[in-house]
């Protein structure tokens, strides 16, 4: 698809340079490979503003400043298990410098004095740190021993980790750099891949994440190389090094020799002759052999994926992640930026459905926008997110609501709602749908004809209830990604336990087959947007539980399309019915995999 990007950045990559070839492993979280010059995003000191604190707030600033330390131990801590996986020379060195900084957060003169000035010179925690950090620097400036001048580096990094974490500050833009940059750092979250353009920046490679969070699932929709998870990243790149990303195997290459870029040049072509392949199935409807129709709809975040949707021959936009719009802005955009935002795109799709998702910002996805909204949560993953963040501020639900309905006037809309676990979330989110339904009509302002209310079931109590939930609402929308995690409770994002977040196991099957048919029984809608969806080893399995709607990454359509037309859908009953007779998700895999072997 990016031919041309992809042949500038193996031009690069061309340059004969003298360093060792480098090879790292990681998650291959999005297919496709690049090669590039890097660019290594090091998190320094923030420009942060300096505000006084009145004397009642003094403690809630400093319980704000001790939380951002115990976010970086965590941070830190989930480093040094990375660090164990390496060769012990590396591991070693890592360990020592973490370590060092763990010293540090417990209660070091860094720490101490930051308190200290938060509570005398009555400023913020961010501002305190960095008068802190140079009282610290003009101490060491002063020392003979070089060793222990070296030292303020680490003060300095741990400073910045703790102002980070404190402003949950993003990257800026990466519009500055050459066309085909590989981006690499400690992470990325999922608004930072937000701000990549596929069409300059090559891939990316990072030290955390996993294969399920959402960072991972933007550089599939942008159809952009990355490799996570990558173990003994940190201080192994410079910035201008040639590296290769390969997102289909899991590697990274630093400094790549003449035969390592020429044996991955060939296999970016053959990649690239099967995406040519794929693409002839665009306008090809994807039907079984044996005549059952299967809708293939995109999931999208953000109004610039639709090029890609569209390319794809998408039936419709089955998920628009919302939350994406409030990302890496100062302030939420209003009901009007968000109406012609959608509008655009329900015009876009030329009468094909497009499914918007409320807000599901929480746990990985963080908006600064909703700052004044979201107050650190013990557990994010089961904090004040999604529904329930919509339902505490009613001012950003109706807004939302709204923009939707009237987007709704120029093409089908349907209203989806997240992380819903119970019958009543429902009843408030059609209290306040109602309500934007007068408000608009009483203004005569055209909006949708009653667009369908849907939920997505992403919980396990949500598909144990799914009967009763089918009852109070007009689609299903099956999230396999959250449904996973918190079945298993495996975190979808994080590396170290990538290995265990599994969608077959026995017991996520079984609530998708009940959710699936208390829909059919109930008589609604329902499809399935989590990424196993967009994956064509399981199609045949899903098409087995009867789901006839899927929505996906945009790259993913022609692949699944591609299964579905080789597929029997009565063949496909049949094996999800010994799929669930199963006890374990190893047993699942092998029948899958012979099953798909033979069709
Ligand atoms: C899901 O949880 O499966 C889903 C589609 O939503 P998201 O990935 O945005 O959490
Ligand atoms: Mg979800």
């Amino acid at each position: 698809m990016k031919t041309e990007a992809e042949g500038a950045r193996l031009a690069v990559a061309e340059v004969p340079n003298e360093r060792p070839e480098q090879h790292f492993k990681g998650l291959g979280v999005s297919a496709g490979i690049a090669v590039g010059p890097a660019h290594v995003v090091e998190r320094g000191l923030i420009d942060v503003p300096e505000y006084r604190i009145e004397s009642d707030a003094l403690d809630a600033e400093i319980a704000r400043f001790r939380e951002a330390v115990s976010l970086s131990v965590s941070q830190i801590h989930s480093l040094q298990a990375k660090a164990e996986t390496l060769p012990e020379e590396v591991a070693g060195q890592l360990r020592y410098l973490l370590d060092a900084h763990l010293l540090m957060l417990s209660g070091s003169r860094l720490v101490r004095g930051v308190e200290a000035r938060i509570r005398n010179a009555r400023i913020n925690a961010e501002a305190a740190i960095q008068v802190q950090l140079s009282e610290i620097a003009q101490a060491f400036a002063g020392m003979e021993d070089s060793y222990l001048a070296g030292k303020i580096d680490d003060v300095r990094e741990l400073s910045g980790r703790l102002v980070r974490n404190l402003t949950r500050a993003g990257y800026q833009a990466f519009s500055g750099l050459p066309s085909g940059t590989i981006i690499i750092a400690e992470e990325i979250t999922p608004a930072d891949t937000a701000l990549m353009d596929p069409a300059r920046i090559g891939g990316f490679a990072a030290a955390l994440g996993g294969a399920e969070g959402h960072t991972a699932i933007m550089a599939r929709s942008l159809g952009l190389p990355a490799v996570l998870g990558v173990a003994g990243l940190a201080g192994a790149v410079r910035s201008g090094d040639v590296v290769a990303v390969d997102g289909v195997r899991g590697g990274l290459v630093v400094n790549p020799g003449e035969a390592t870029i020429a044996r991955l040049e060939r296999r970016r072509r053959a990649l690239e002759r099967r995406e040519r392949q794929l693409a002839r199935l665009r306008r090809v409807a994807a039907v079984s052999r044996d005549g059952e129709r299967v809708t293939l709809q995109c999931n999208i975040e953000l109004p610039n994926e639709m090029p890609q949707a569209q390319e794809a021959g998408a039936e419709g936009i089955g998920l628009l992640r919302s939350e994406f719009m409030y990302m890496n802005r100062d302030q939420p955009p209003s009901e009007d930026e968000q109406y012609v935002a959608l509008k655009d795109i329900v015009e876009g799709m030329e009468g094909a459905p497009v499914t918007v998702r409320t807000l599901d910002v929480g746990s990985d996805k963080l908006a600064y926008s909703l700052g004044e909204h979201i107050t650190p949560s013990v557990n994010p993953a089961l904090g004040l997110r999604a529904v329930r963040l919509s339902l505490e501020t009613p001012a950003l639900l109706e807004a939302q609501i709204a923009a939707i309905l009237r987007a709704g006037a120029h093409g089908p809309v349907r209203i989806l709602v997240p992380m819903i676990t119970s019958v009543d979330e429902i009843r408030h989110v059609r209290k306040a749908l109602d309500k934007m339904v007068r408000r608009l009509t009483r203004r005569r302002v055209p909006i949708a004809d009653a667009p369908p209310l849907g939920i997505m079931i992403e919980t396990p109590g949500a598909a144990l209830a799914a009967d009763a939930l089918a009852e109070a609402c007009e689609f299903f929308s099956l999230g396999t990604n959250d449904l996973t995690m918190y079945t298993l409770a495996i975190d979808r994002g994080d590396e170290q336990v990538a290995h265990l977040y599994d969608p077959l196991h026995p017991a996520v099957l079984r609530l998708i087959r009940f959710a699936t048919d208390s829909a059919r029984r109930a008589g609604i809608p329902v499809n399935l947007c989590g990424e196993v969806a967009g994956n064509p080893r399981f199609t045949a399995m899903l098409m087995g539980f009867g789901l006839r709607d899927l929505s996906m990454a945009p790259p993913n359509v022609p692949r699944v399309k591609q299964r579905i037309l080789a597929l029997d859908a009565s063949a496909a009953s049949a094996h999800a019915e010994e799929l669930l007779s199963q006890s374990e998700a190893g047993a699942i895999g092998r029948l899958i995999d012979d099953f798909s072997n033979g069709t």
